[in-house]
């Protein structure tokens, strides 16, 4: 595996592959490794002859409030991890390499951005995302993008900004890698201290406790919400979500999510879950 840090560098190496007729995998993160980031690691080495990873704490998407200063960073680490699911090329740029001095563009989706985590975290958040990873699009040219379903609202404004300026790239979601006891694995759960560990449980508890109601035909809504009450967890939202556009849905009449996102000690957690149209 060789680790690149210049977009010069990263351009060769794919138009290497190319030549040989290799397709190109591009799975971005921001790094601190878990089974998550690896299963999409693993579905994109059994897809394309070139896997490309990008590391990089993307300074855009993150509030003047939140943790970009504080945010779990160990390159050596997750180098190896890496290397181990058989990643190509690790691309971990320096912030100057991806916003020189004088860059001005910023890509806006409308809409699906305003809700969730576009509203609680601010419009930075999916700005932030949306741009980057059209900038490593660029840089990259993938055929595929790897993506983790557990951040459901960003595959779908990736997808809306693929689609919308016809980027040509397919993109992948993943299945949600979670702990034995349901807990979504992320980057920030290394903020968890043993009390909140086991109190950040309730949110996977309470999409299973939706969904077991979903199956039933009772509300869904009052039982994810219980199940957060009894763990002593006051939700930033916790809504049930059209599958693809995001609008507010009552009933289930359609695939729909339900997304929560809350305060666990001293960590952001999210999670989802999609539940099936209901049979008629
Ligand atoms: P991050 O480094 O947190 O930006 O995540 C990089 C990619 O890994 C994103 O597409 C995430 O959705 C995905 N990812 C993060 N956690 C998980 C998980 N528990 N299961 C599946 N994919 C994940």
């Amino acid at each position: 595996m060789r680790i690149l840090r210049t977009i010069a560098e990263v351009r060769a190496a794919v138009g290497d592959a190319r030549a040989e007729g290799r397709t190109v995998g591009l799975v971005p993160t921001m790094g601190a490794f878990h089974e998550g980031h690896l299963s999409l690691m693993r579905e994109a080495r059994m897809h394309h002859g070139l896997v490309v990873v990008s590391l990089f704490v993307n300074p855009t998407q993150f509030g003047p409030n939140e943790d970009l200063s504080t945010y779990p960073r160990d390159e050596t680490r997750d180098a190896a991890l890496a290397e181990s699911v058989g990643v190509d090329i690790l691309f971990a740029p320096d912030p100057s390499e991806i916003y020189p001095d004088g860059f001005a563009t910023t890509i806006h989706v409308a809409g699906i951005t305003e809700v969730l985590d576009g509203a609680s975290r601010g419009a930075h958040h999916f700005d932030g995302v949306a741009t980057v990873v059209t900038k490593l699009f660029g840089i990259v040219r993938p055929d595929c993008a790897y993506f983790g379903q557990k951040d459901a609202q960003q595959v779908l404004v990736v997808r809306r900004v693929v689609r919308d300026l016809d980027l040509g790239v397919r993109i992948v979601a993943c299945p949600i890698v979670r702990e034995p006891d349901g807990l979504a694995m992320s980057s920030r759960n290394v903020y968890l201290d043993a009390e909140a560990r086991a109190q950040a449980t309730a949110l996977s508890r309470a999409l299973d406790a939706a969904e077991i109601a979903h199956a039933a035909g009772d509300s869904i809504l009052p039982a994810a919400l219980a199940v957060l009450a009894e763990a002593g967890i006051d939700p930033e939202y916790l809504e049930l979500r059209d599958a693809e556009t995001l609008a507010p849905v009552e009933r289930v009449d359609h695939d729909a999510l339900l997304l929560v996102a809350a305060r666990v000690g001293a960590a952001r957690l999210i999670d989802n879950h999609l539940l099936r149209r209901s049979p008629a």
